[in-house]
């Protein structure tokens, strides 16, 4: 068989039947060369369109018939890109997550893979088909259900598949052509970044870039998966490739800058943080609403604070029930994060630095939080944009 690759598609370079026939034809170029296995997003903004439907007919949709819904996205891209390959002369085969073998735990809405058991994809690729598969999603071996990974799980799906076939690397193709030190939309002088490691990549996953799922690049660690981030476009740009070890000795450098747009800070009546967070997953189980990014848990003699973040329609609906219920209350206004992720360590000379850049430029911030890689801080979310490009000169 020839090397394979696993390629993922996202949903921005599939946004329309063009957009789809030109990556058709750039995968049926390289299936001469490899054998490809193609996980594909849902088209555009459909995801969105069908939460939106969802909240149209129910106050608290359930998670099951989310799951249901949402699934739909991913397998309209990939029914649609096996008929625009098969019509190229390029013999390929759409597979849903249940189809390929994706097991995952019972939970639904932010299910994780536990097995992959793709014995038709096997099969497939052995008659030298494209794979075609639908991301984010699986079905619960325990339940029999549909489960889905959460939002921008696709990415994950094409890990796990790269992991279960040793492939020679998994490549996450965009519209974007690479990882930069900023969001290029609001840093007009950000540059992309051609090499990371796959803890630089956590670290800034975790805190906020939207380039790739974290729970991915956690597998691709795991897994010893390479990973490489470039544009689906047929254009060559060297894109990021993601890979174990960095050329370099002990040195502090920052590196990039990445943010949470929506970060809550929610005040709970109960001092003990344990049971404050017990209750808080208790409404939103309640609610159907899947536990947001937990960022820090606080007490004091009166209450507990705990700072959430997550997609946007996730942290709506949270802060609406928050709102609601007589023993939580959120404090202050919408926060934002933004975070310095340095090579090395955080010394404490970047941490001088950030702070006086932010206070010359009269940008408050409300909390500090250090790790090994990384500085946060806190802001008031409308000065989330100033902040970024403040900062951005110390990379
Ligand atoms: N379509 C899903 C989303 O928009 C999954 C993905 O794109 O990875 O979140
Ligand atoms: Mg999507």
């Amino acid at each position: 068989m020839k090397p394979l690759i696993v390629q993922k598609y996202g949903g921005a370079t599939l946004a329309d039947p063009e957009k789809i026939k030109s990556v058709a034809a750039r995968i049926a170029a390289q299936s001469k060369e490899n054998s490809l296995i193609v996980v594909v997003s849902a088209m555009g903004k459909t995801t969105n369109s069908l939460i939106d439907l969802a909240n149209q007919v129910s106050e608290h949709p359930q998670r099951r018939e989310m799951d249901m819904l949402l699934t739909v996205g991913e397998r309209i891209s990939m029914s649609l890109m096996s008929m625009a390959l098969n019509d190229l002369g390029c013999p390929a085969i759409s597979f849903t997550g249940s189809q390929a073998g994706i097991f995952t735990d019972d939970s639904h809405v932010n299910a994780f893979i536990k097995d992959v058991k793709p014995i038709r994809v096997d099969e497939s690729l052995h008659q030298e088909k494209v794979v075609i598969l639908a991301g984010f999603q699986g079905v619960s071996p325990a339940t029999k259900e549909i489960t889905t990974l959460g939002r921008g799980g696709s990415d994950t799906s094409a890990v796990a598949m790269a992991a279960s076939f040793k492939a020679e690397r998994c490549e996450i193709l965009k519209d974007v052509p690479a990882v930069f030190t900023a969001d290029p939309h609001i840093v007009k002088t950000a540059r992309p970044l051609r090499e990371l490691n796959y803890d630089q990549m956590m670290e800034m996953t975790f805190w906020g870039a939207k380039v790739l799922h974290y729970r991915s690049v956690e597998l691709a660690k795991v897994r010893d998966v390479t990973l490489y981030i470039g544009p689906a476009s047929n254009k060559t740009s060297d894109g990021t490739l993601v890979k174990k070890g960095l050329n370099m000795f002990e040195s502090c450098k920052a590196l990039s800058l990445n943010s949470h747009e929506i970060v809550l800070n929610i005040s709970c009546k109960e001092k003990n943080p344990a049971k404050a967070l017990q209750n808080l997953q208790r409404l939103f189980d309640q609610k159907q609403i899947a536990f947001p990014q937990l960022l820090q848990c606080e007490t004091n003699q009166s209450m507990t604070e705990i700072l959430l973040t997550g997609p946007q329609e996730i942290m709506s609906a949270a802060k609406k029930e928050v709102q609601n219920h007589n023993e939580f209350s959120l404090q202050g206004a919408e926060l934002s994060t933004v975070t310095l992720t340095c090579t090395g360590a955080t010394s404490p000379e970047i941490t001088q630095k950030v702070l006086s850049i932010l206070s010359e430029r009269q940008l408050a911030t409300h909390k500090i939080m250090l790790s090994a890689m990384s500085l946060t801080v806190l802001v008031d979310a409308p000065l989330r944009k100033q902040v970024i490009e403040s900062l951005h000169q110390l990379i």
